[in-house]
């Protein structure tokens, strides 16, 4: 099975909706997670090089990523696939 992961800030959504955020409606997103969209709306409103920088301290302390060093260099490449930062 294909692995989700939240298309603004790249956080693996794992095998339930739990972590999904939600539309305006009240239903779940389909793409984005709780911390970043909320009532069809992102939380913050960030370009991708902040979100990168919000999210550095996280992989480091998560243990995601030994540094911070290789937690931006990993989030560089990954981020602009996701669908918030592709550029139209
Ligand atoms: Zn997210």
């Amino acid at each position: 099975m294909e692995e989700k992961y939240c298309q603004s800030c790249g956080m693996p959504m794992g095998e339930t909706d739990e972590l999904y955020g939600t539309q305006q409606d009240g239903s779940k997103s389909t793409d984005y997670c709780k911390y970043c969209y909320e009532k069809g709306t992102f939380t913050s409103e960030v370009t991708m090089e902040e979100e990168i920088e919000i999210c550095v301290p996280i992989l480091v302390e998560e243990k995601v990523c030994a540094t911070a060093e290789e937690a931006r260099a990993m989030m560089k490449e990954f981020f602009p696939s996701l669908k918030r930062w592709k550029q139209a």
